[in-house]
């Protein structure tokens, strides 16, 4: 089996790896060369309040998104995650009319090529540059704005005016709020060419608390949720495994987070892929660092092993 190719490239390390059909899906090494450490770097608000571009790994190119908790609102509070909470928030409320108008410049940037001028996507390759497509996620967890159901509304209306070639929509969540009636509605207005990334970094209890640091909310109501909408609509899987404190997750825990997601597809949960990764661009926490590629890949085969989904190691 070719369990993995890797690249450590600079700052950047970036690897493809095999579904259940045991193929290398895509190689990305050749952009990488070029790309430096395009992967880890921060987003970019181009002048923006809320609409931001990064070039993502697991996106494979240029990402759109739109940061739905400007507030920093999250119910999570994640080891690995980016978000400095100390800072106080530049934002508080979305405003729906300044979204839109960010959402179709920073399109019309990505489209015009406008955005290969500015100095930081210079010399990243043309295959980068493409969009793949406008994400709803940002600075807190986005199934938790009170305005999700009106941005839903808003990305597909300027979608539907067909300015820009018809680009894929991806809600990236923690699956905390996906049940929420707005929410629900919301997903309600996807086509099929849309798509849900939801979190799962652990499969007890206790690995999501030392992990997530949840407030309020149990692992067993996020898989819950992910069920809820996966017996609907596929839902890729993200799950992020971090080095803390110099520690790589115990066999364990990858086990048992392997067993939670056998389940959810006997449950008749639709995942077509389980995308494991590890933390990439500088975290608010110090004692996080990213997992060594051969551990991420050994937890990626666990996962073919116990639930026969794909999987793909970033
Ligand atoms: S769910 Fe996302 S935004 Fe919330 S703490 Fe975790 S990484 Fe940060």
């Amino acid at each position: 089996m070719r369990e993995a190719r890797a690249a450590k490239l600079g700052h950047c390390r970036l690897v493809t790896t095999v579904g259940d059909m045991h193929k290398p899906k895509q190689t990305l090494e050749s952009s990488a060369i070029l790309s430096g450490s395009a992967f880890g770097c921060p987003r970019q608000f181009l002048g923006n309040r809320f609409v931001y571009a990064v070039i993502s790994s697991r996106a494979r190119g240029l990402s759109i998104g739109v940061n739905m908790n400007p507030d920093k609102l999250c119910n999570f509070d994640c080891e690995y995650c980016e978000v400095n909470r100390i800072a106080p928030s530049l934002e508080k409320d979305l405003d729906l009319a300044v979204i839109t108008e960010e959402l179709q410049r920073t399109l019309e940037l990505a489209h015009s090529g406008e955005l290969k001028r500015i100095h930081y996507y210079r010399h990243l390759p043309p295959d980068l540059l493409q969009l793949r497509h406008v994400a709803l996620s940002g600075d807190g967890e986005p199934t938790l704005c009170h305005q999700f159901l009106d941005v839903v509304r808003e990305v597909i209306h300027l979608r539907a005016l067909s300015h820009f070639p018809f680009f894929k929509i991806v809600l990236i969540t923690n699956a905390a709020g996906l049940d929420a009636p707005q929410v629900l509605e919301g997903l309600n207005l996807f086509t099929h060419k849309d798509e849900i990334w939801a979190k799962l970094d652990a499969g007890s209890q206790q690995h999501m608390d030392s992990v997530n640091h949840p407030r309020g909310c149990k692992l067993e109501k996020i898989l819950e949720n992910i069920l809820l909408v996966a017996r609907q609509r596929p839902v890729i899987i993200q799950s992020l495994f971090p080095l803390l404190h110099d520690e790589e997750p115990a066999a364990e825990d990858i086990d048992q987070y392997a067993m939670r997601l056998r389940h959810l597809k006997k449950a008749g949960a639709q995942i077509p892929l389980v995308q494991i990764y590890s933390a990439t661009r500088p975290t608010a926490r110090s004692g996080c660092r990213h997992l060594p590629l051969k551990a991420l890949s050994l937890i990626a085969r666990r996962v073919r092993e116990i639930s026969g989904l794909a999987t793909e190691v970033f």
